[in-house]
This record gives structure tokens, C-alpha cells and sequence, in this order.
């Protein structure tokens, strides 16, 4: 398992990161950082050395990015230590976010869409689906339209503390790491999905690869999304690495999963911008490995380039047209697939 988040193991350090977090919000000191680790080599391909890409301000730290020379994908480097990761997604990430680590209704309501768009997508690919496994499973919301559309028993994993209480709440099964899953002897689910949390994982080849071996069935399906390089904000302290339709098919090949489509959309909040990459893949015995274009970081960097002067300007000129309110998401059609 790649992020180790044994709540044993990490007691001390929810706390660490939330007094952190509460500090450097209402004390302008400068405090020492948390510790962080350089990125040596390309987390996708392996390659040594990556060129800088873009650096930025989040919060009161600044986060630097690389792009890898052979493959073209973008990652954070240096980064939170695995350690400081898991304290930051036990306790802090969602403060740091949203202000307040439970809930809000405003959150629930994202959530809820989001679930009814995923299952709408999942409805028009699987005939059924018997067990669910949803990896950063967060309040429980996908869990519960998945359950309640196609009868199936639903786990999830959630780091973070109080979402997961608020899932266990409900009556869902819920564990804090996929060690915790290994060790509670589930048996394999046909549908896994990892919605909005790829792009926060130090490893995520390995992370689906895990996944592959450990819980799946040989026919199962994986659904993911990301948010897009192109034309999502996609930098911030929480995600360490920031997909193009083409790197997300990459790291899903070298997983071991055939990918079936991989579709750029901006479902639900934009009908203009493509904010979002969802892919549907299967496992397979033949890891893919594909060939790299030439110039891949240059390619990303014009995309990246051409992505954000797109979305200055829709937002700019058509703010009313490019986003949609929150309180329009749930009148919104499920996402269809597209062939790509
Ligand atoms: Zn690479």
C-alpha cells in the first residue's frame, strides 16, 4: 500500500498538521515547514531529472512543479513526506480547503451530484454491479447511489477522520487505509472507483496496481477522474501529480488495466471548459506501455498554455455561460460517453 495511513501509527501527527493548519491561518508567523521530500525520478515513466513547469502559492506555501522530459507528465517535486501526507489527509486537508474539516452542506450537495452524474455513467457501461469498492470514498455519497441503483454492497476508503464518521453514521462500511481493507479479508468487487483522487497519491501505478491484484475481479471495471491539466486549475498542495487525457491512459496501461475510453469534459460545472478526465478500464494480463511522442514536455506546456488563456477568457467574457451554479448541478443529464 502507498499511502500508509494506520490511524496507530500516525496518532500524533493528525494533530501536528491540524495545529499547523490552525496557526497559519490565525498567526501570521512565519513557522517552520512540514518536512518534504524531492521527487528523483518521473513517477509515471521512471525518468531521472524532470524541468521545472510552473511554481505557485497555496496558502503560505509554495508548491513547484516538474515535467517530465520523456513522457511529458507534471508532478510535485519537492512534496509533503509519506508521513506528513497521511496526517495532512487524516486531519487538515479538508480545513484547509473548505475552513472546516466536516462536512458542509454545500459539500454534500457537490457530492451528491457528482454521485448521481458517476452512477449515470456506470448505469450506461455495466449491466450490474454486485460489490463496490469506492477509494477516497469521502462522505459515502457515491457509495450510497451505487447501492441504491444496482442493489450492491458497497466499501470505501477514507483517510480523512470525520468524513469517515459521518459514512459510518450512515450505516457504511468504511475503512481508513487499503491495508485495513487487506487485512478485513473482503472478498474482490467488480466495479472500483477512485473519483477526484488519483492526482493526491505519491504512487498511483502502484496504488492501481494494488487495487488490480488485491480486490478485484478479472472482469471488474475501474472508473477514475481527474482533473484535466489543460483546463482545470489542477495546482495545488494536495495534488501531487496533474494528468493529461494521455498520462492518465499511461499510468492506468502500466498498472495493468486495458483502458476502454478516457473522455475530457467539464460535467457538471462547466459545458464549456474540460475540467475533468474520466476513464473506464479493465485489468488485464498485458500491461500497456505506450511509445512517447517527441518534445512530451514541451506538448505539455503548450496544452497547459492554451488551456489557461481558454479559460481566462470564457471566464472573462462568459462567466454566466462557462460555470454553472452548484444549485443548477442537480437538474444536470449523466455524463455519456464518449468514443475517444
Ligand atoms: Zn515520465
Amino acid at each position: 500500500m502507498v499511502v500508509e495511513l494506520s490511524a496507530r501509527r500516525n496518532q500524533q501527527k493528525p494533530q501536528i498538521a491540524h495545529e499547523y493548519n490552525r496557526l497559519r491561518r490565525g498567526i501570521r508567523l512565519p513557522l517552520p515547514p512540514l518536512s518534504v521530500e524531492a521527487v528523483t525520478a518521473c513517477p509515471i515513466c521512471q525518468r531521472p531529472r524532470g524541468s521545472a513547469f510552473a511554481t505557485m502559492l497555496d496558502g503560505d506555501r509554495d508548491v513547484a512543479y516538474l515535467v517530465c522530459r520523456r513522457c511529458g507528465h507534471v508532478y510535485q517535486s519537492p512534496r509533503l513526506g509519506r508521513d506528513e501526507l497521511a496526517a495532512f489527509y487524516a486531519m487538515g486537508y479538508r480545513e484547509l480547503r473548505q475552513g472546516t474539516e466536516g462536512p458542509t452542506a454545500k459539500d454534500l450537495a457537490m457530492q451528491t451530484a457528482r454521485a448521481r452524474l458517476t452512477v449515470g455513467l456506470v448505469d450506461q457501461q455495466l449491466r450490474s454491479v454486485s460489490r463496490h469498492l469506492d477509494l477516497g470514498s469521502s462522505s459515502g455519497a457515491l457509495l450510497e447511489a451505487v447501492r441504491d441503483r444496482f442493489g450492491a454492497q458497497g466499501v470505501g476508503i477514507e483517510p480523512g477522520e470525520v468524513y469517515r464518521r459521518h459514512a459510518l453514521a450512515r450505516g457504511l462500511r468504511v475503512f481508513p487505509s487499503q491495508a485495513q481493507l487487506v487485512d478485513a479479508g473482503e472478498a474482490p468487487f467488480d466495479l472500483v472507483t477512485a473519483m477526484h483522487v488519483l492526482e493526491h497519491l505519491p504512487d498511483p501505478i502502484q496504488t492501481l496496481a494494488d487495487l488490480r491484484r488485491e480486490h478485484m475481479k478479472p472482469e471488474g471495471f475501474l472508473l477514475i477522474e481527474v482533473p484535466n491539466l489543460a483546463e482545470h486549475e489542477a495546482l495545488e498542495l494536495a495534488h501531487l501529480h496533474a494528468f493529461t487525457r494521455s498520462s492518465l491512459k499511461d499510468t492506468a496501461g502500466r498498472a495493468g488495466f486495458r483502458v476502454l475510453w478516457a473522455r475530457c469534459h467539464g460535467s457538471f460545472r462547466s459545458p464549456v471548459l474540460r475540467l475533468y478526465i474520466t476513464l473506464l478500464a479493465q485489468p488485464t494480463h498485458h500491461p500497456q506501455v505506450r511509445r512517447y511522442p517527441p518534445f512530451a514536455a514541451r506538448r505539455s506546456r503548450l496544452v497547459r498554455r492554451i488551456g489557461v488563456a481558454k479559460r481566462r477568457f470564457f471566464t472573462r467574457h462568459f462567466p454566466d455561460w462557462t460555470w454553472q451554479s452548484p444549485e443548477r448541478v442537480l437538474s444536470f443529464e449523466p455524463l455519456t460517453p464518449g468514443h475517444q
